[in-house]
């Protein structure tokens, strides 16, 4: 699934450098979602890892970058949260219109298909 050349401009070109670092040293592999997502299906920071299967369903987790502001050009570390696709596609789906294109963006420059299924609008 190729980034929507208007979604993709909006990244640093060092984007996956930065997606890299947030989710694998400083998370850890590890969901750092701690409740902001808002779907209250975990008390505490979220147990999900990358690679693993999700609670809940089982599918794989694929972790992905969440921008806290959902300004894809702030990419201070204090804007960015590690997120598992689940809390990802919650915590956006609160906020932002553009969850779909939103979320193929991110697992595309993590460079790996969505295997979860994705709603539109
Ligand atoms: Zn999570
Ligand atoms: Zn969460």
């Amino acid at each position: 699934m190729p980034i929507r050349p208007e979604n993709k401009a909006r990244y640093p070109k060092d984007w996956p450098q930065i997606s890299n670092r947030v989710r694998f040293d400083r998370a850890q592999g590890r969901c750092e979602c701690a409740g902001e997502c808002g779907r209250g299906t975990h008390t505490g920071r979220c147990t999900n890892r990358h690679g693993s299967k999700a609670y809940g369903t089982g599918s794989i987790v694929i972790l992905t970058v969440a921008h806290l502001d959902h300004t894809p050009e702030h990419c201070d570390d204090a804007n960015l949260k590690a997120m598992c696709q689940g809390c990802h596609l919650h915590y956006d789906k609160a906020h932002h219109a553009e969850t779909a294109s939103h979320t193929r963006a991110l697992a595309a420059t993590a460079g790996m298909e969505p295997l979860f299924s994705i709603e539109e609008g």
